[in-house]
């Protein structure tokens, strides 16, 4: 095993209002599953009360920011901690995220298209899940394009929402226009290792989607998409080897909103 190499890019904290466990036992797993570091991306707040069940208020943020600023110093010289946000996107909330994200220097800013929540479903489901899903892969190409974000997460997730109606032959065209675009806009997409929790347990995206992202050129952040320590770092080991056989040969991360990247074999080498 050589020095820690990775981080994990998605996690949460008790503000979200689903999430267990302290920032500082977050980093506390992180160092000991042999990690560099940890980004902390609780899920942002939103205007109007919208998905307020699972996220921090709008009056939280300035806390947030210093809950994980307090376990950055805390671990100074042992795990490196960051603060990111997973913010939502839905055709209209632009302008409340570019204010948001210019408050804090943010690190890494994971775009998600949620189709679980009740207000998207209201405002975008009608009855067809077909054309729910081609929805939601228009709003994750629509994301990308925005330049708000640094990462696409659990990039199919809405696979999950009706898995009898998830025909990947029938929704591959709809899928790859969206991958077109994302490719065209250089933002990376993310190997959620969370997927394997829910309906269609796998991780997010399926190994055949990661391959036509492959395929474009579109770079990969692992995320274990943490809401209890137990999940730091998750399936780190398998991702990789995912990733490798869908003909990847570096895996990314984004610090300071920059992209970094690692050889998968050294990654591999640098994990306990
Ligand atoms: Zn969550
Ligand atoms: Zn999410």
């Amino acid at each position: 095993m050589s020095a820690p190499l990775l981080y994990e890019s998605h996690s949460h904290t008790p503000l979200c209002k689903h999430a267990r466990g302290e920032p500082a036992e977050y980093a506390a797993a992180a160092e000991a599953r042999g990690l560099k570091g940890i980004i902390f991306t609780c899920h942002c707040p939103l205007p109007d009360g919208i998905s307020a069940g699972v996220r921090m208020a709008p009056a939280q943020y300035e806390h947030y920011v210093e809950l994980v600023a307090a376990a950055r110093e805390k671990f100074a010289g042992r795990v490196d901690v960051r603060l990111g946000l997973e913010s939502d996107y839905y055709p209209g909330v632009e302008p409340w995220l570019e204010k948001l994200h210019a408050r804090h220097p943010l690190h890494h800013v994971l775009g998600s298209v949620h189709p679980q929540v009740p207000e998207y479903r209201a405002r975008f489901f009608h009855g067809d899940w077909f054309d729910y899903q081609q929805t939601y892969f228009r709003h994750l190409a629509e994301s990308a394009e925005t330049g708000l974000y640094d990462t696409l997460a659990h990039p199919d997730l809405i696979k999950n929402e009706a898995p009898a109606h998830w025909d990947f032959a029938r929704i591959r065209p709809h899928l790859e226009r969206a991958l077109d675009r994302i490719a065209a806009t250089g933002v990376a997409m993310e190997l959620n290792t969370s997927g394997r929790q829910k309906a269609i347990p796998e991780f997010n995206p399926s190994p055949t989607m990661l391959g036509l992202m492959r395929a474009r050129g579109i770079p990969v952040v692992i995320g274990a998409d943490a809401h209890d320590i137990r999940r730091v770092g998750a399936d780190y080991a398998d991702a990789l080897r995912t990733l490798q056989a869908a003909g990847y040969g570096e895996v990314s991360f984004f610090l300071d909103r920059k992209r970094q990247t690692v050889p998968i074999s050294a990654a591999l080498a640098s994990l306990p």
